[in-house]
Formats: C-alpha cells, sequence, structure tokens
C-alpha cells in the first residue's frame, strides 16, 4: 500500500480519482490489524481504486484540517471530494468492502469478491480469540502436538495489547508495556507452531458442527473450539456517540491519547480502566475532568489514591452523560447532575469513555448457556453445555477477569482437550 505525506495529498489523493486513504498511528492495534485487510483488498481492486497510507503523527495539520481525530480512520475519496462517512476504530473487513459501493458499482464489487474461490482447510482445535486466555491454549495444545488453528478478527494480544502499563503479571519486576507483554506471547505461541489467522471477519460459527467461515470464503473444520473471544467496551449508547466515534469520541487511550498534548479531555467512568487510563492520558492532556455516575470511584485504592493526587485530574461525582455534540474542533457533552437533574454542557477537545465491558458472544446464537450477566457457563474443564465446545478467559462466567485468570483458563482447557483427542 502506497505511503503518502500530507504535501502528496493534493496530488495522489485530490487529483487521483478514486482513493481510500488510511490515517494510521503506531502503538495503535485497530490500526494494525487494517493493514492486511486493507493490502488483500488491494490486491483485489489494484484496477479500479487506489489505496493509500498516512501517518497521522508525521501529518498531523493535514488530520487536523481534515477532522480526523481517532485512529484509524479510512477516508473514501472519488475525484477529490469526500464520498461517504469514515469508518474507524476496529474496523470489519466487510464493512470496508460495504463502503466500496460509494467508489463503484455494486455489480462489479459483486463479480470480483465471487471471482475468490472458496476453500476448506481441517484442524484439530480451532481457537476463536487471540488474547492471553487464546494465547495460552494455543500454547499448550502445540506442545503436545495438536493441530491448532488460532482465529482474531484483529491482531493477537487481546486487551492487554492496549494496556499502556502492566503491573501484576508474575514474572517480572517491574511494570512492563502491555503490547509488549502481549507481543511475547504471541511469539511463543506462534513460535511453537500454531496457525495464525488474524485480523480477519469471521463471518460464521457453527458450534454444532465445528465449522468456522472466514472472510467469506474460507471455511476452517475443528474438532473441538475454544471460545476466547473475551470482552469489549461498553457504549453509553446516548445521542451523539456512534456519529462521533473517532472523531471526538475514543475508546483507547493507548491509540489516541497522544493526540491531546496540552488539550483537555473529559473521561467517563471510574472503574479500574477509567482511572488507570485518565492516569496515562495525564502524561499527555492539560486537564482532565472525570464524570463519574457514583459518589465514589469504584477503580482500587491504589489507583484512586494517584488520580487523587494528580493535579490535572477532576472529578465531577453523581453526574451522568446524556448526549454529545461538536462545535467547531470541540467536543460537547451534555451531563446531568444527578442530584438536583440540572443539565450542564462540558466543553473538551476530546472524549474517553470506559464504563465498563460486555462479553463478545454475537456470532454463537443461542447454543450457549449463559450466567445471568450474560457470560459463558463452563464447567471446571472450561468445557460449555456444547459438546467438544469450550470458553476460557473473560468471556466465561468468573468472579475476577485479569490476564493471569484467562491464562489458567486457557491452561485448563488445553490439558482437558489433550487428554480427550489423546
Ligand atoms: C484497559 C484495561 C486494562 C487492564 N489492565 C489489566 C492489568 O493491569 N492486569 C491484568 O491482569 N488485567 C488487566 N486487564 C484485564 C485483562 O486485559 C483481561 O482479563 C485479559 O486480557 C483477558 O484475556 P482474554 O484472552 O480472555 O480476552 P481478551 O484479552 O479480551 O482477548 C480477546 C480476543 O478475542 C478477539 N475476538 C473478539 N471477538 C472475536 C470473534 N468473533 N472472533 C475471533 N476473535 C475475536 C479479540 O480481538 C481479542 O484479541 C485490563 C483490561 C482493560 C480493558
Amino acid at each position: 500500500m502506497k505511503e503518502i505525506t500530507a504535501n502528496e495529498f493534493e496530488q495522489e489523493v485530490l487529483k487521483g480519482g478514486k482513493v481510500l486513504l488510511d490515517f494510521y498511528s503506531t502503538e495503535c492495534p485497530p490500526c494494525e490489524a487494517l493493514f492486511p485487510k486493507l493490502e488483500s483488498l488491494e490486491k483485489l481492486f489494484v484496477h479500479d481504486i487506489k489505496f493509500m497510507k498516512i501517518f497521522r503523527q508525521g501529518n498531523r495539520d493535514l488530520a487536523d484540517k481534515l477532522g480526523v481525530k481517532g485512529s484509524p480512520t479510512l477516508l473514501f475519496f472519488e475525484n477529490g471530494e469526500e464520498v461517504c462517512s469514515r469508518l474507524s476504530g476496529g474496523i470489519k473487513r466487510k464493512e470496508i468492502i460495504r463502503d466500496l459501493r460509494h467508489l463503484m458499482d455494486k455489480k462489479q464489487i459483486d463479480s470480483i469478491m465471487n471471482s475468490v474461490k472458496p476453500t476448506v482447510t481441517h484442524t484439530d482445535v480451532a481457537i476463536l480469540g487471540a488474547g492471553p486466555g487464546g494465547l495460552t491454549a494455543g500454547l499448550y495444545l502445540c506442545q503436545a502436538k495438536i493441530d491448532t488453528t488460532l482465529i482474531d478478527i484483529a491482531l493477537p494480544g487481546g486487551n492487554v495489547s492496549t494496556t499502556h502499563m502492566v503491573s501484576n503479571y508474575p514474572g517480572f519486576i517491574d511494570p512492563q508495556p502491555g503490547y509488549m507483554l502481549s507481543h511475547n506471547m504471541s511469539e511463543q505461541t506462534k513460535k511453537c507452531g500454531t496457525v495464525y489467522k488474524v485480523a480477519v471477519d469471521v463471518t460464521k460459527v457453527d458450534l454444532l458442527k465445528k465449522e468456522i467461515i472466514i472472510d467469506e470464503f474460507e471455511t476452517i473444520k475443528a474438532k473441538k473450539i475454544i471460545i476466547a473471544t473475551g470482552t469489549s467496551p461498553n457504549r453509553l449508547g446516548i445521542p451523539g456517540e456512534l456519529e462521533f466515534k473517532g472523531q471526538g469520541i475514543s475508546y483507547c487511550a493507548t491509540c489516541d491519547a497522544k493526540y491531546f498534548v496540552d488539550k483537555e479531555v473529559v473521561v467517563i467512568g471510574g472503574g479500574n480502566s477509567a482511572i488507570e487510563e485518565a492516569d496515562f492520558i495525564s502524561k499527555f492532556a492539560s486537564r482532565i475532568t472525570i464524570v463519574h455516575q457514583f459518589d465514589k470511584l469504584q477503580a482500587n485504592k491504589l489507583a484512586q489514591e494517584k488520580a487523587f493526587n494528580n493535579p490535572k485530574i477532576s472529578f465531577m461525582f453523581e453526574h451522568e452523560p446524556r448526549a454529545f455534540q461538536k462545535d467547531g474542533d470541540k467536543m460537547l457533552v451534555e451531563i446531568e447532575d444527578l442530584k438536583t437533574k440540572e443539565m450542564k454542557t462540558l466543553r473538551s477537545d476530546g472524549i474517553f469513555v470506559f464504563i465498563g465491558l460486555k462479553p463478545n458472544l454475537e456470532l454463537f446464537g443461542k447454543a450457549l448457556e449463559l450466567d445471568q450477566w450474560g457470560y459463558i457457563k463452563t464447567n471446571e474443564d472450561m468445557q460449555t453445555n456444547v459438546e467438544g465446545v469450550y470458553a476460557v478467559g473473560d468471556v466465561g462466567s468468573k468472579k475476577y477477569r485479569q490476564i493471569t485468570t484467562a491464562i489458567a483458563d486457557g491452561t485448563i482447557a488445553a490439558i482437558a482437550i489433550t487428554k480427550e483427542i489423546d
């Protein structure tokens, strides 16, 4: 994929015909997951559309001028005009293909997509999700010489890769950058010989038949499936949230905090993630206002102490966001004072939302038995109610969701499966 700079923008993009432009950042897992998707689509659409990327940090003025406020952001141009709304965050391959219709005739797109020949591969164990749980299961299975395929919609690493520093993972004296910890876990599992199919779209999963379709044309048939799909950030579900996601509203501090040097930021939430990430954002931003619905924080005591002693951070307790708006470059959030019912408007340069997580289960239909909070029930071997299907890590029903508990689950499932397959 061709890389351009701001100086080439006019020539390459505005005068470039049909162009798909990816604003990316470094240390941005969703950006890295997007590259292979764009590169594979570029091969298919090479005669019709130009695929280009531009480094957001190195071309900030252009990014600001175009109102690009999240990484990655994908823009679609035809003859110098932007032709549809932008894609940002964890962008799916099928969303890009869907939006290509703004640049090309649908029949033409279908004909190119239909030229891709379907394939079928067989594996002993298919693991869905390459976070700590899935990677550990992959490592143990691979070391037991069991043919294993690890599938992820993003690059390996899971939530650890977007955590700034991890201080409670045993074996390291000093806190470790999350992306390094997850990188090492992934390399260890890969080196053993586990097959990786990552940064793909998981199109369909049939737990009963043990079949997984990826990128619409590749079917993977397995004897066992391990679900290790973890969790995703909860959305507030209020007006303006979807509209301004990636354009002022972010769910990933490691991806976007660096763009808020000397800027004012609002953080929504009061649990561990919100308070630890606010501390990280304060390395860049000049002022952070934490808006929290309760009268005290839910984060652990150490994180709370750090936040209360951070001169850049102030708190609005018992306030809840009701809507987001934009005023030029500024983000506006309307918040309600839960005690007085008074509405207030906070003005800032950007908003980070950390209000808890939900299990990633959308693809599994109704076959799985869930607990009252919607997490997958398992027995002590991590087996679900569906024969041959296991669940490990944060997606499973449990009291404590940590890296160590996810890798413990992965270990147990892999050993149980090894015994069964033997
Ligand atoms: C901001 C933050 C900070 C944290 N800090 C710490 C900490 O300091 N210490 C600690 O111990 N824990 C911490 N945690 C918790 C820790 O990250 C999790 O407990 C751990 O990552 C769980 O691992 P997992 O493998 O179950 O899931 P995840 O890490 O969530 O990984 C799930 C993987 O599944 C993939 N996936 C999702 N849907 C699909 C699908 N349909 N098909 C295929 N793949 C899919 C995802 O892309 C992802 O790679 C933190 C969490 C967050 C959010």
